[in-house]
């Protein structure tokens, strides 16, 4: 089997959903370049790893489209060394770009089997550098605070109080904030004990569920 059987479809992505669409950092271009996203979908959606969309990865969650991810890698002005704590380790996707950025990653994952499938991910992937941790990421995780930047790929009504805690000066932090169904993203950067918000414009994310998120299950509906 040839050793990159995806490297043409991943260019494409590139080119027509991240490049064509405004995304200008060539450290973040050059990794959604690198990273086998078709290793990060389930068994049976390889093919469809690099569409313009998000996929189900079981647990009714989702791995986000590839410009969403994009947009918030970039806006997280990732340096090699940067420690990041990832909320929502879902497929690992998102947290293996943070490490091939150079990031020294922790990502907290709620449910035991994705965490699990997401080590998987990694090992087939050849990504180093993220450590899973299962848990109520909405707390964060206070062993390896502060951190450079904090990401979180699911949706809560605020920004979790803790989270905004663990970031360090000069840290960036990006969430998708607002009501269940569709959310604004939005940036925070602590300066000097000062936390300024830049609204980055509007997504649909899978509810962040927690003891500072929402309460509970989400009813189907
Ligand atoms: N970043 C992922 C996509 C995440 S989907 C990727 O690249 O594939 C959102 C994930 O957040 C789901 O896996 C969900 O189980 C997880 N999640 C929801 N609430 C959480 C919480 N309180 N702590 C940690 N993970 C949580």
């Amino acid at each position: 089997m040839e050793a990159d059987p995806c490297r043409r479809e991943r260019e494409e992505m590139v080119e027509f959903q991240i490049r064509a669409r405004g995304i200008r950092d060539e450290r973040v271009l050059a990794a959604m370049q690198k990273v086998p996203r078709h290793l990060f979908v389930p068994k049976g959606l390889e093919r469809a790893a690099y569409e313009d969309r998000p996929l189900p990865i079981g647990g009714g969650q989702t791995i986000s489209q590839p410009y969403i991810v994009a947009v918030m890698t970039e806006q997280l002005e990732i340096r090699p060394h940067d420690r990041v704590l990832e909320i929502g380790t879902g497929s690992g996707y998102q947290a293996a770009l943070l490490a091939e950025l150079g990031a020294d990653v922790i990502s907290v994952e709620r449910l035991d089997d994705l965490a699990l499938r997401a080590q998987e991910n990694f090992t087939r992937a050849g990504v180093t550098g993220v450590r899973v941790v299962v848990g109520d990421g909405t707390k964060g995780y206070p062993p390896e605070a502060p951190y450079d930047a904090v990401i979180i790929t699911a949706a809560s009504p605020a920004v979790p109080e803790p989270l905004v805690e663990q970031l360090g000066e000069g840290g960036r932090l990006i969430a998708p904030v607002g009501p269940r169904e569709c959310q604004d993203l939005i940036k925070l950067i602590k300066r000097e004990g000062k936390v300024q918000r830049i609204p980055l414009g509007g997504v649909c994310f899978v509810p962040l569920i927690g003891q500072f998120g929402w309460q509970g299950e989400v009813s189907p509906r």
